[in-house]
């Protein structure tokens, strides 16, 4: 048994409306996330590969990663992508004192300049998540989740389950997560591709985040 859905329940959208999980307008086009980068090797071979298929994403930064590899941070964006901050030490919400978790938000918040917010796990306390949406630019903070989990970074599955993943789950406005990590690698290096191959012959185009919200 895996401790997470790979497709979003219903009822979690309706008990959490006030968190984003999907783009329901939308009918032609996904998000596709890339969670805990940057990374010097993956990032850069992600964002190859996103060129490719003329694809915009969102990557939520870990706060530490881009303070170490800032080039490839700036590398994201100047490649027209959009950045969302994931804390600053890839903290777990439920596991981590109010005040001690806005913070390191905040401190992320020096290095990664966005409204989108997503919290680690998908694991915040509503208390958190209003301080969050407040404390961040501009005071419009989004709370990001998912609709669809590749789950790339659980090595009990195959590359080809996580295809089959993402690909039997997606719908129009879906927002899919995969990680730029060292973790998720095998799995990514095999999903990654295929899903832009699969999902474009659908007629899907790939967006990012911030335009749709
Ligand atoms: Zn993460």
């Amino acid at each position: 048994m895996h401790k997470y859905f790979i497709k979003t329940p219903w009822i979690a959208k309706k008990i959490f409306p006030f968190y984003v999980w999907s783009v329901p307008a939308e009918d032609n086009a996904v998000y596709l996330t890339f969670d805990d980068g940057p990374h010097p090797t993956i990032t850069p071979w992600v964002l190859d590969l996103l060129k490719e298929f003329d694809a915009k994403a969102t990557f939520f930064c870990i706060g530490k990663n881009v303070e170490k590899y800032p080039d490839v941070y700036q590398k994201i964006i100047s490649e027209g992508h959009a950045t969302g901050n994931h804390t600053y030490h890839h903290l777990n919400g439920w596991k981590t004192d109010d005040q001690n978790y806005v913070d390191d938000v905040l401190k992320a918040a020096q290095f990664i300049k966005s409204n989108l917010f997503r919290p680690p796990y998908g694991r915040i306390k509503a208390r958190q998540a209003k301080k969050i949406v407040d404390a961040l630019p501009t005071n419009n903070g989004k709370i990001i989740m998912w609709d669809v989990l590749s789950a790339d970074f659980d090595s009990s599955f195959s590359p080809q389950q996580c295809l089959k993943h993402v690909l039997d789950n997606t719908v129009g406005g879906s927002i899919i997560v995969f990680h730029d990590s060292e973790k998720a690698f095998k799995n990514l290096s095999y999903v990654l591709p295929e899903t832009l191959k699969s999902l474009k012959r659908e007629g899907f185009c790939f967006k990012r985040l911030d335009e749709a919200l």
